[in-house]
C-alpha cells in the first residue's frame, strides 16, 4: 500500500520549500488555534467519521463507492495547499495546463479525433452541460435516453424545458433499437443518450447501432459514460474485459461524459465532458470584467458552466494517470480484476441453489436473487438477508445493496416467479474494487448461507 504516513509530509515539505522562497510572513493571529484545541476538534470528526461503511474494504460490495487512490490523495493535498482555481489560466496556471492535459488523454482514450472538453465537479453537471448544448443544437427537439438510465437525464431536461423520452430496454437491460427508431420517426428527438454502464445493471446500450440511427434521422448521440467510460481500456472481447463494439462507437458520438471520482481512482469532485466537434464552444460565449487578461490562450472557465473548479481535482487526476496510465495495462488492470470477479460471480453464483442469478454482468455490476417463487418471498428474503448481513462485529459484516425490479422484467429474464407484489428488491453488488476478486466464492458462500436461513 503506498504509505500515506511517509509521503504526506514530503508532499506537505515540498510546499512549504516553495513558499518559503516568497519570503517570510507571520499568520494572522486571527487564525490561529493551539494544538489542544485542534486536537479535540480532530478527534470530534474521526470519532465521527466512525458512522461510515466500510467502502475501502472487499466486503464492502453495495453502492459505487471506494476511497480514491493514495496518489491521488496527495495530488490533491498537495495542490489544495495551494488552492489553485481551474475556472481561469490567472487562477490555476500549473493545474489548467495539467486539465486540458488529462482531458487530452480521456479524448484519445475514446479515439475522438478533435474534441473541446473539461473536468466538472461531477457526471450530474456534465451531463447538464452536454444536454444544455444539444438543446442549443437542436431547439425545437428533445431527448430520448434508456428507462434504465440515470435519473439526471429526465431531471436535467425539466430544468432546461427539453421534452425527454424514456426508451424500454430489452431482457439484458439495453435500450430497445425498434423503440428509439419508433421515437426518431416522430421528428421530436434531436439527441439521443445511450448509457454505457447503466448506474443499475452496468448495461451497456447498442452505441454502435444506435448511432447509425440516429444519423439517419438528424439527432445527435450524447454518450453518458460516468460509470462505465474507463472500461474503455479493457473493451477487447475478451475473458476478462468487455464488448468492444458499444465503446468503439463512443469515437463517433458527439459527446461523452465519464466520471474520474467513480472508476478513475478520484475523490469526489471530479467528472468530465468532451464534445467531438470544438465548435460547440461559440454557445459559451461570455464576457466578463474582472478575469482572462493573462494570456490568449484557451481559459477553462470560458467553455465550462461551472466558475470556480479545484485546480486540486485536475492535479490528483494527472498524478494519478502518470501512474495509472489510460492503458489496457495502466488503468486497465485496476478494471479487469473486478470485470473477471463480476464473471466469476456469475458463474458461481447458482452453485449453491439458494441465489441465481438475475441477468449476465456486462461490466462489474452483478444483479442475483435469492432462488424463491414469489415476488413477496425475493423481497422479503433480499432484505432479511440484506439488514442481517451488514449487522454484527465489524469483522464479519458484508455490506450489500438492493434493486427493485417487476415480474416483467423478472420473466423477460427468464424467472418465472409468483407477482403477489408489484415489485420486490434483490441484489445489486458493484464489485469495483481490484480486490473484489478474491473475495467472490466466500461472500457467494456467506451470502447464500443467510439466505438458507431467512
Ligand atoms: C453516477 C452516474 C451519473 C451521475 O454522476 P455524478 O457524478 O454522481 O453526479 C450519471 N450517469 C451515470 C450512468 C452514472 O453512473
Amino acid at each position: 500500500m503506498t504509505d500515506l504516513q511517509f509521503w504526506l509530509p514530503r508532499v506537505v515539505n515540498a510546499i512549504d520549500r516553495w513558499q518559503t522562497k516568497f519570503g517570510p510572513y507571520q499568520q494572522h493571529e486571527s487564525l490561529v488555534r493551539s494544538d489542544a484545541e485542534i486536537a479535540t476538534a480532530i478527534t470530534g470528526l474521526t470519532d465521527r467519521l466512525a458512522e461510515n461503511y466500510p467502502f475501502f474494504h472487499p466486503h464492502y460490495i453495495g453502492q459505487m463507492l471506494k476511497p480514491p487512490h493514495e496518489v491521488a490523495v496527495l495530488g490533491y493535498l498537495a495542490t489544495m495547499l495551494i488552492n489553485p482555481n481551474n475556472h481561469a489560466l490567472d487562477g490555476g496556471p500549473a493545474t489548467a495546463k495539467m486539465e486540458k492535459e488529462v482531458v487530452a488523454g480521456l479524448a484519445r482514450m475514446f479515439g475522438f479525433a478533435s474534441h473541446l472538453g473539461h473536468l466538472t465537479s461531477s457526471g450530474t453537471i456534465a451531463n447538464l452541460e452536454a444536454l444544455w448544448i444539444a438543446r442549443e443544437i437542436h431547439p425545437d427537439r428533445g431527448i430520448a435516453h434508456s428507462a434504465d438510465s440515470h435519473y439526471t437525464h429526465p431531471r436535467m431536461s425539466a430544468l432546461l424545458r427539453m421534452e425527454s423520452t424514456s426508451i424500454p430496454t430489452d431482457h439484458e437491460g439495453r435500450m430497445d433499437l425498434d423503440a428509439i427508431e419508433s421515437e426518431l420517426k416522430t421528428g421530436r428527438i434531436g439527441t439521443i443518450v445511450a448509457t454505457l454502464g447503466t448506474t443499475g445493471l452496468g448495461a451497456l446500450d447498442p452505441l454502435h447501432e444506435i448511432i447509425p440511427l440516429a444519423r439517419k434521422y438528424g439527432a445527435r448521440v450524447h454518450v453518458d459514460a460516468a460509470y462505465g467510460g474507463f472500461f474503455t481500456l479493457i473493451a477487447d472481447d475478451s475473458e476478462q474485459g468487455v464488448a468492444s463494439a458499444p465503446y468503439r462507437a463512443i469515437a463517433d458520438a458527439d459527446s461523452v461524459v465519464v466520471d474520474p471520482h467513480k472508476h478513475g481512482l478520484q475523490p469526489y469532485g471530479c467528472g468530465a465532458l468532451l464534445f467531438k466537434d470544438p465548435s460547440v464552444g461559440r454557445y459559451y460565449k461570455h464576457d466578463s470584467p474582472y478575469t482572462y487578461f493573462s494570456s490568449n490562450e484557451l481559459h477553462l472557465g470560458e467553455i465550462s458552466i461551472e466558475c470556480s473548479r479545484p485546480g486540486a481535482a485536475a492535479a490528483a487526476l494527472w498524478l494519478t494517470l502518470e501512474l495509472f496510465p489510460l492503458t489496457s495495462a495502466g488503468l486497465g488492470a485496476v478494471l479487469r480484476p473486478g470485470r473477471r470477479a463480476a464473471l466469476a460471480w456469475h458463474a458461481q453464483i447458482g452453485e449453491s441453489g439458494a441465489l441465481t442469478s438475475y441477468q449476465a454482468p456486462q461490466t462489474d455490476i452483478v444483479t442475483y436473487l435469492p432462488t424463491r417463487n414469489s415476488l413477496g418471498e425475493i423481497d422479503r428474503v433480499t432484505n432479511k438477508v440484506f439488514m442481517e448481513l451488514a449487522a454484527g462485529n465489524p469483522r464479519d459484516q458484508i455490506h450489500l445493496a438492493t434493486y427493485s425490479v417487476g415480474t416483467e422484467a423478472l420473466a423477460v429474464r427468464g424467472h418465472s416467479v409468483e407477482p403477489d407484489a408489484p415489485t420486490a428488491r434483490i441484489f445489486r453488488s458493484v464489485l469495483m474494487k481490484p480486490e473484489s476478486e478474491e473475495s467472490v466464492p466466500d461472500l457467494i458462500s456467506k451470502i447464500a448461507a443467510s439466505v438458507r436461513k431467512a
